[in-house]
């Protein structure tokens, strides 16, 4: 590490400590900062946490699932055959709780290595939007099936944290946790329904194809897929963590002129 990457680094730390919790800040215990890697995660978090443009978002992306929900639902014989697919966490409820105390700590959080306890013992948040939707859902009569990689063994937990937020059709059979990917999951599911909507915050939430491949190749069948964002496909902004993370920036390819204006 460089002189100059070092004291940044430790200015990085240095903030990310002030935005921590007084308990955190006043800790004499927290670990040095100078390599604090996960500090490079603070913009991102604070777009998902803070941000106002995100809550927007979110609320977009329902309002744009209720509209294409009840069309379907208009369009059907029996919308009990009908089902909705939605992920979890950054989707239906927030754990940026858990990412800012890490990072707070200079724990890095994406290594998912405090996700167990917070499965067990933490309380996150609805994502806006998401109850009242998926409670319009239920009053339609539509099946919902929550498809999510939280841990299978921990399922007990996950059940409890969702009926504590009061979201509807919660049980042993909707909620499909890891397990087998996501696509084998949702086959469970269109075995015996017809899904129209699926929402996510995650590629792979939508289609196999997504999974485990090159950032290139997810643009390209984003691009191939155009016409499914905002209509079967509903995806939701999550600037806190996913597989672009370490993706090096492209810039402008020309000196830097800096003028006051
Ligand atoms: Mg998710």
């Amino acid at each position: 590490m460089t002189e100059k990457s070092a004291t940044r680094h430790l200015w990085l730390g240095l903030t990310v400590s002030l935005l921590a919790s007084p308990a955190v800040f006043a800790d004499a215990q927290v670990p040095a900062k100078e390599n604090c890697a996960v500090a490079e995660h603070t913009m991102g978090l604070r777009f998902q946490q803070q941000s106002a443009e995100v809550q927007a978002l979110q609320l977009q992306a329902y309002n744009i699932a209720t509209l294409k929900l009840d069309a379907a639902v208009a369009a059907a014989k029996d919308p009990s055959k009908l089902a909705i697919v939605t992920d979890l966490d950054e989707t239906v409820i927030d754990n940026s709780a858990l990412l800012a105390r890490d990072l707070a700590n200079c724990h890095t959080y994406d290594a998912w290595d405090t996700w167990l306890p917070w499965e067990r013992d933490g309380t996150p948040a609805l994502i806006p939007g998401a109850k009242k939707f998926l409670e319009h859902a239920d009053k339609l009569g539509v099946t919902i099936r929550y498809i999510s990689d939280r841990a299978d063994e921990q399922k007990k937990y996950t059940l409890a944290t969702l009926s504590k937020l009061g979201l509807p059709q919660v049980s042993e059979e909707s909620v499909l946790l890891l397990g087998p990917p996501k696509v084998e999951r949702r086959a469970i599911v269109s075995a015996d329904h017809q899904i129209v909507l699926l929402l996510g915050d995650t590629l792979h939430d939508f289609d196999g194809r997504f999974r485990k491949t090159p950032l290139a190749e997810q643009r390209a069948t984003v691009a191939a897929e155009a016409d499914k964002w905002g209509a079967e496909w509903i995806v939701f902004p999550n600037a806190g963590y996913g597989t672009w993370s370490k993706a090096p920036l492209q810039g402008w390819d020309a000196e830097t002129v800096i003028e006051k204006w």
